[in-house]
């Protein structure tokens, strides 16, 4: 991008946001403010105060950096290395999915049972960021959690975010397939909870570009149909749940995987009952 030497705060604004609008990027203005905040080091405020200031001449470099990647579909939480979940900052990277706002519906719909659960051990099976393993830990202070994930580096991105967060001393990683480490230890988790990869391999190659160039293959892939591990967590549900006591199941789900998920946790059941959440957009996301 060419820039003139005087540019104001206001103009380089402009000349971001219109670059994004050619480049086809959704919410240009939005995406140009949260890029020269972030490289200024300055929060929205400040930036409106400093509108006609000349643009600082040492950071010219690396917004212009920055603005080209995003323009080439880096997400912008892979450029400012954060993204907010229910109410909270979490450091992201090519590593972890970023946390989607639906994913609070599955911390909610657990919340809601509060009443019923006594300091119960709450497993998270597929961590990555720790969204949603940490929200729960700080959301229900009388609660232990264990956060697994098959990925190393994962898992270092979930303990970042633990220490940001002042949680982790309630929150135990652990490295591993699915529920293998919780079978391995012998836990008894009360809650399962799990948002695992549930793209049909297939459609993968169909995703946004953001999404299939930018987010992590082993957080999307669920296998043929996207829901083997659903198959897997289900199966050994019995093995996993307190011989006695209240237990809950509750995952995130694909489109039209509500019901097949619903009947595969029906099929584990003694007793009690199960359903669905829909999305904003009518999409059955969560289910327990
Ligand atoms: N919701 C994500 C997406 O559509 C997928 C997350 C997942 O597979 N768990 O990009």
């Amino acid at each position: 991008m060419s820039h003139g030497t005087h540019e104001t705060i206001r103009e380089a604004l402009f000349r971001a946001s219109r670059f994004f609008e050619i480049k086809g990027v959704r919410s240009p203005q939005f995406n140009a403010e949260v890029l020269l905040q972030h490289v200024l080091g300055i929060d929205r405020t400040k930036m409106l105060v400093r509108f006609q200031e000349p643009f600082p001449e040492e950071h010219r470099a690396a917004f212009a950096t920055a603005v080209s990647k995003r323009g080439e579909g880096v997400p912008l939480q892979h450029l400012t290395g954060e993204q907010e979940f229910y109410g909270r900052p979490f450091y992201v990277s090519g590593d972890v999915l970023i946390p989607r706002p639906e994913t609070e519906l599955l911390i909610e719909r657990v919340l809601q049972e509060r009443a019923a659960f006594d300091a119960p051990l709450i497993v998270d099976i597929g961590t990555g960021s720790g969204a949603i393993a940490l929200t729960l830990a700080l959301e229900w202070p009388e609660a232990t959690v264990v956060a697994v994930d098959i990925s190393p580096a994962a898992l270092a991105m979930a303990r970042r975010n633990a220490e940001r967060l002042g949680v982790a001393d309630r929150v135990e990683f652990l490295q591993g397939d699915l529920v293998a480490p919780i079978l391995e230890r012998g836990l008894r988790p009360q809650i399962v909870v799990s948002n695992p990869p549930y793209i049909p391999t297939a459609d993968c190659e169909e995703l946004d570009v953001e999404v299939r160039d930018h987010e992590p293959r082993l957080a999307l892939d669920g296998g043929d149909d996207g829901l083997y591990p659903y198959r897997v967590i289900c199966r050994e549900l019995p093995k996993l749940w307190p011989v006695d006591g209240p237990a809950m199941v509750a995952y995130e789900v694909g489109i039209h995987q509500d019901q097949d998920v619903e009947a595969m946790i029906s099929a584990e059941l003694t007793s009690g009952e199960t359903g669905i959440v829909p999305d904003w957009q009518g999409i059955g996301r969560v289910i327990w």
